[in-house]
């Protein structure tokens, strides 16, 4: 496995690999991986011939009070995560590499991105859709991978990769969680024992969530509310938003009915964390 930090030499290796013929499966990711990046890694490894991952934390995507100083690093573990499941490629640029002097083009997005983290963190998916294109340009593969766990981020590189006629097949992949149900998540992390306990609330509540709708609640705002007041509970937790809205336009919607995405943002401490689940009725 080779990392590879020049944009020139990837695009030498993906042209030699395209001129033999063989498809390029692709994992964006912004490092520090764990079970659920490795789940999108060997889903490219069994569906395609040769995987490229890319480890990229990409400024432009957080805000000025976010935690883009503290995001943890770990390029040595991360490599040897890489190299057992199979991929053949990690992309590790440096930022300038990826944002040269001058830069000024972005790829932004007017539906999509107003609700749920998008209300929260304003020039997020800008920030998203501008690396995943740049990334997707340098890469150029045939399928690229990504979490349900963020699951507005999914809908809205859907959206972006149909609008702008990107000939890139987007596989979404299922949420993958701890034993005590928390979404894995590099920023997990940031959480002391007290907090880890709290944040179980998240999982928890989804459950609640999955329940009710089974139950027959498919009022939306009875379901939220209830989700809320369950979260309330732990007084650890501060709500940021707990939606439910449609899985294709990220609108919320009233009723349960079509592809439904119910989402959250929930700070434990000073940790925002996020989850969520997708029905269909
Ligand atoms: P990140 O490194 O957080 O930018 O995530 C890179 C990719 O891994 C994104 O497509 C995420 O949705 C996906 N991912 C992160 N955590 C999980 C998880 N627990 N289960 C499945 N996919 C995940």
């Amino acid at each position: 496995m080779q990392i590879i930090t020049t944009v020139k030499e990837i695009r030498t290796l993906v042209k030699e690999w395209k001129r033999q013929g063989q498809t390029i499966g692709f994992v964006p990711t912004m490092g520090y991986l764990h079970e659920g990046h490795a789940s999108l890694m060997k889903a490219a490894r069994k569906e395609c011939d040769k995987v490229v991952a890319s480890i990229f934390v990409n400024p432009m995507q957080f805000g000025v009070n976010e935690d883009l100083d503290s995001y943890p690093r770990d390029l040595e573990a991360d490599a040897k995560l890489c190299e057992a499941i199979g991929v053949d490629l990690i992309f590790h640029p440096e930022v300038e590499e990826m944002y040269a002097e001058g830069f000024c083009s972005f790829v932004d997005m007017n539906g999509l991105t107003k609700e749920l983290c998008g209300k929260s963190r304003p020039i997020h998916f800008r920030g998203v859709c501008t690396v995943v294109s740049k990334l997707f340009n340098i890469v150029t593969p045939d399928r690229a991978y990504f979490g349900q766990k963020d699951a507005q981020q999914l809908a809205v590189i859907r959206r972006m990769v149909k609008d702008l006629n990107m000939d890139i097949e987007i596989i979404g992949c299922p949420i993958i969680r701890e034993e005590d149900g928390l979404a894995k998540s590099s920023r997990n992390t940031y959480l002391n024992d007290e907090e880890r306990k709290a944040a179980l609330i998240l999982s928890q509540t989804i459950r609640l969530g999955e329940q009710l709708i089974k139950d027959g609640v498919l009022n939306t705002k009875e379901l939220i509310t209830a989700m809320k007041e369950n979260i309330a509970k732990e007084p650890m937790a501060k709500i940021d938003y707990v939606e439910a809205v449609s899985m294709d336009t990220i609108e919320k919607v009233d009723k349960i009915e079509g592809m439904v995405l119910v989402a959250m943002a929930v700070y434990i401490g000073k940790t925002r964390l996020i989850d969520n689940f997708i029905i269909e009725a």
